[in-house]
């Protein structure tokens, strides 16, 4: 069995047991191949193979063998070390000729029955979404774009890492745009189904009606466009859409993980065209977003768990500790209320520790020495080469030492392995630079703050 059987099983099970489900459950299992009709799947938790096995084995068999797997049974075993709430890929868009089906379902569809739309997550409104100062430009340009007045920045294109929010402003977007006017034909698709859509065009020969379809669209919004990287003819149909809707002034979104011009192998005249309007990013979170996201989904769950205490603390701790993104946030916020619900306990800090595990251990934040090495000469405002190299002025053998002491605090390396790093530099040498800067640390403020400061930033 495939890797792409497993996603496409994810795919039919997001679908039938409700995203909140899917995050908590499904995402964090890891398939570990199938062996004598058996489905061998690793868990984090005791808990969760339990409850894995008992609400969704057979779905998951069901589903297997509906794709031709040959599956009598699927077991769960229990792997401590796995990093299992690790975001997995982003779950796959629905294959199109389910999304033009399901639209029929969709709240949110637009009344155009040929618009081959993928259909909006209800949740993501503007109301849901907490602005905090990683994103409040990102969210400000979302909100002018939703208010569908006269074409300003053309496109809008948002970037930013996995979980950050994008395909949320999309959707709160085309959910606003619909409600404001709703005669208004809005597409959102991602770049994936952009192709997948261009492909069947072209093999079922329909390329006028492709071309004709897209280009008769007011809101065009293109989630991920990343993906057409490197694949040509994608890529160039992309370009004359986006001209053709610029040109009649239709207002395009777009959104991708990184800036236009680092996407690669992507052609230079749609870099340039992407940066024509307006290129916002979604900064990663700060604690204060990530602790005003956590309150809201937690008010969210006490009206659906009316019956459960939140312990103080609970929140700032997850804030604190669960630094990866959102969607990581929000999956431990799921599984820890249906955790203290099934057990009937309060949450607390020690419950939210036990049952989150394997997601606060995924989470930990390794910082390497060079990091700290080049977060610490940009401070001092020294050379990278000055670090390592042999020169002793106080101006640079100082942050040297300081360089020496978090490499000793922030990471797991040894003295010796400090030192090879530092020019190969003697473990003694490495002792010396740390006990320097903790006498210091007694003495001077500055010192102090600057620490803090480095600390802070290398542990963002
Ligand atoms: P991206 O498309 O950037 O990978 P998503 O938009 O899918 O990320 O967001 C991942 C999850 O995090 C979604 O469930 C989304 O609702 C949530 N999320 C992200 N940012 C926020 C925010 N600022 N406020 C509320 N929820 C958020
Ligand atoms: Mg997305």
């Amino acid at each position: 069995m495939t890797k792409e059987t497993w996603g496409q099983v994810c795919n039919a099970l997001q679908k039938t047991i409700g995203r909140n489900n899917y995050v908590t459950w499904i995402e964090p299992l890891r398939l570990n191949g199938l062996a004598n009709g058996i489905a061998h799947f690793d868990v984090p938790t005791n808990f969760m193979r339990d409850w894995v096995s008992r609400n969704y084995g057979e779905q998951i068999r069901q589903q297997l063998i509906r794709l031709g797997a040959d599956v009598d049974r699927v077991e769960f075993t229990v792997t401590a070390a796995q990093p299992a709430a690790v975001p997995g890929p982003e779950p796959k868009p629905v294959p199109i000729e389910k999304v033009t089906r399901s639209r029929a379902k969709s709240p949110a569809r637009t009344e155009d029955a040929d618009l081959p739309a993928a259909p909006l997550d209800a949740r993501f409104t503007f109301d849901s979404f907490v602005v905090g100062k990683p994103n409040e430009l990102a969210h400000a340009a979302a909100r002018r774009v939703a208010e569908g007045g006269p074409v300003t920045f053309n496109p809008l294109f948002l970037y930013g890492g996995v979980g950050l929010g994008k395909t949320h402003l999309m959707h709160a977007i085309a959910h606003e745009l619909q409600a404001r006017q709703p005669e208004l034909r809005v597409l959102y698709l991602s770049a994936e189904q952009f192709m997948y859509r261009f492909i069947q065009a072209l093999r079922d020969k329909q390329i006028m009606d492709f071309k004709e379809l897209f280009r008769s669209v007011d809101v065009l919004m293109v989630d991920d466009v990343q993906f057409i990287a490197g694949k040509d003819s994608t890529q160039e149909e992309f370009f004359h859409t986006f001209n053709a809707l610029v040109d009649q002034n239709k207002q395009i979104i777009i959104s991708a993980d990184r800036a236009p011009g680092e996407i690669k192998d992507l052609e230079d005249r749609i870099k340039s065209r992407l940066q024509c309007g307006l290129v916002v990013d979604l900064h990663p979170t700060d604690y204060e977003l990530r602790l005003g996201i956590l309150q809201q989904k937690a008010e969210m769950y006490r009206q659906q768990y009316p019956g459960l205490t939140l312990s103080g603390g609970v929140l700032e701790f997850l804030a604190h500790r669960i630094t990866t993104n959102v969607r990581v946030l929000e999956g431990a916020l799921t599984r820890l209320f249906a955790f203290a619900s099934l057990v009937g306990r309060e949450i607390t800090l020690d419950l939210a520790q036990d049952c989150l595990a394997d997601i606060l251990r995924a989470s930990e934040r390794k910082v390497t020495i060079e990091e700290i090495q080049r977060k610490v000469a940009e401070h001092y405002n020294i050379r990278l080469s000055d670090m390592i190299g042999p020169k002793r002025v106080r101006t640079i053998a100082r942050p040297r030492q300081v360089a020496m002491y978090l490499s000793k605090h922030m990471t797991t390396r040894s003295l010796p392995e400090i030192g090879r790093r530092f020019g190969g530099r003697d473990h003694t040498t490495i002792m010396h630079g740390i006990r320097k800067v903790e006498e210091l640390m007694g003495v001077d403020s500055q010192l102090r703050e600057d620490l803090d400061l480095l600390r802070r930033l290398l542990e963002a």
